[in-house]
């Protein structure tokens, strides 16, 4: 019997991953972006030891280690640099493989560069804007426009289609046409990278403050390590409750320091200057913190959606991209399993949409940020230098729920191996 053959709409992080994981277990596949040219966008994300381990398993893993940083530790602290919570992160916490912080763009690269070599350049098209679909007892066919909409590109047939058009996807607009723009949570996010000396370790990723006001930091870059700098990730996050909707969300959107740098004047966290992490950033964009509703369906006969397209999520937990490529890699071991492809995207959607949810619904909760939460609520300005307001073991039992909820805690990854 002949192996079902895909479309992929999205070159997106998630979609050029699920080429690789099908191209490595000899499935065909097609991709579809909508943009003329993939370019490095983007700033910094986590690739956590669920997803690096599969990354592993795709052969990424060395090109990952020579751009990104190898995640050490995560801390939590007040405004005014008192430790809330710190744990070491990756191949420091015994995992049997780093986490990355990275920037999105050289990931992407890193991406775009093994589906070239491995999959070949034609079967990525580009300037293809998906429209729309059509399905029956054969197969499903795509209808695509150019990126600008202003004329109609090929028609394409194959056995199944996967929307990983990101969070404003067009398959889920399909879909679901009555949803809407995404949901924001309140909160803004004012995202910078700045090179300068660094700070603690030099592979050190933090957050400091409460769900209000708060600075996360993290190096990003090895190539800058390498000379003795930091290429520092950085978001600056203030509530800013407004009926701001989420359409209005530009990863592009330019953000000025005059729009949030003000509120952290007093900081003063010892070990970083936050003045000169701001005044030196080398670029900063703005971009609200949204997410969209859990769904109650993913998968119709043979079209699915696969990464943020099915579960955008709130950054809290650095997550988002890892579920995506967790997606990828269990609708693959599914096919490898065999049957009927429109019964392989029910389980795929089975195995995975129950998870993600209440991943998302955690995100919206702060998920592990909240331990910040409660030392802000609990606090009555009396601890030393470490806050011993609450308990470690409370924090610690936040801490571990997640990496259970979210499947990076070490025991679900040794079971995945
Ligand atoms: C330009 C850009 C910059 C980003 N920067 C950051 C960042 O700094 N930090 C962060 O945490 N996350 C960022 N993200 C989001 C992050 O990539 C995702 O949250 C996560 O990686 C999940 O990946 P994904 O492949 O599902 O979605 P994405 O990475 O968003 O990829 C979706 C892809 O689908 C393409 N697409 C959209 N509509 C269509 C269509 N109709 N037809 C064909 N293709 C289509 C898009 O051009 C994109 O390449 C960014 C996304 C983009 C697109």
């Amino acid at each position: 019997m002949q192996k079902p053959e895909g479309i992929i709409v999205g070159g997106g992080l998630v979609g050029l991953t699920l080429a690789l994981a099908l191209h490595q277990k000899g499935y065909k596949c097609r991709i579809y972006e909508t943009v003329p040219e993939l370019l490095p966008l983007g700033v910094g994300i986590n690739l956590l030891p669920h997803s690096v381990q599969n990354l592993a398993k795709l052969g990424l893993l060395d090109a990952l280690k020579k751009v990104a940083i190898e995640t050490s530790s995560l801390s939590y602290y007040t405004e005014d640099g008192k430790t809330i919570w710190s744990e070491p992160r990756g191949l420091a916490a015994g995992y049997d493989v780093p986490q990355f912080s990275i920037h999105r763009g050289d990931f992407h690269m890193i991406l775009l560069a093994a589906v070239k070599e491995r999959l070949g350049e034609d079967c990525l098209f580009m300037d293809h804007r998906f429209s729309r679909y059509e399905q029956d007892g054969d197969g499903v066919t795509a209808y695509f426009t150019n990126h600008a909409g202003t004329q109609e590109q090929q028609t394409v047939h194959a056995d199944y289609l996967v929307g990983a058009d990101g969070i404003n996807s067009r398959l889920r607009k399909i879909l679901y046409p009555d949803e809407g723009p995404p949901h924001y949570s309140g909160q803004m996010l004012w995202r910078g990278v700045t090179e300068m000396a660094p700070f603690k370790d030099g592979k050190s990723m933090f957050m400091a403050g409460h769900n209000d006001l708060k600075l996360v930091a993290y190096p990003i870059r090895a190539e800058s390590a390498a000379r003795g700098k930091s290429y520092i990730n950085w978001i600056a996050e203030r509530r800013i409750p407004s009926d701001l909707a989420g359409r209005q969300a530009d990863w592009n959107a330019e953000g000025l320091l005059s729009e949030f740098k003000f509120d952290f004047d007093s900081w003063d966290l010892g070990w970083l200057d936050v003045n000169a992490l701001f005044d030196n950033a080398i670029s900063i964009h703005k971009f609200p913190m949204i997410d969209r509703d859990p769904i109650p369906k993913w998968s119709f006969d043979r079209i699915t959606l696969m990464g943020d397209a099915a579960h955008a999520m709130y950054p809290n937990g650095s997550n988002g991209v890892s579920q995506g490529v967790l997606d990828a890699m269990e609708f693959v071991s599914l096919l490898q399993k065999g049957g009927n492809i429109t019964d392989i995207l029910t389980q795929y959607e089975g195995n995975r949409r129950p998870h993600t949810t209440r991943i998302s619904l955690a995100n919206r909760e702060t998920g592990p940020e909240k331990v910040m939460e409660m030392v802000k609520d609990a606090c009555t300005g009396d601890c030393a230098d470490t806050h011993t307001c609450i308990p470690a073991d409370k924090l610690e039992e936040v801490a571990t729920a997640y990496k259970k909820l979210a499947g990076f805690d070490k025991e679900s990854l040794k079971k995945a191996l």
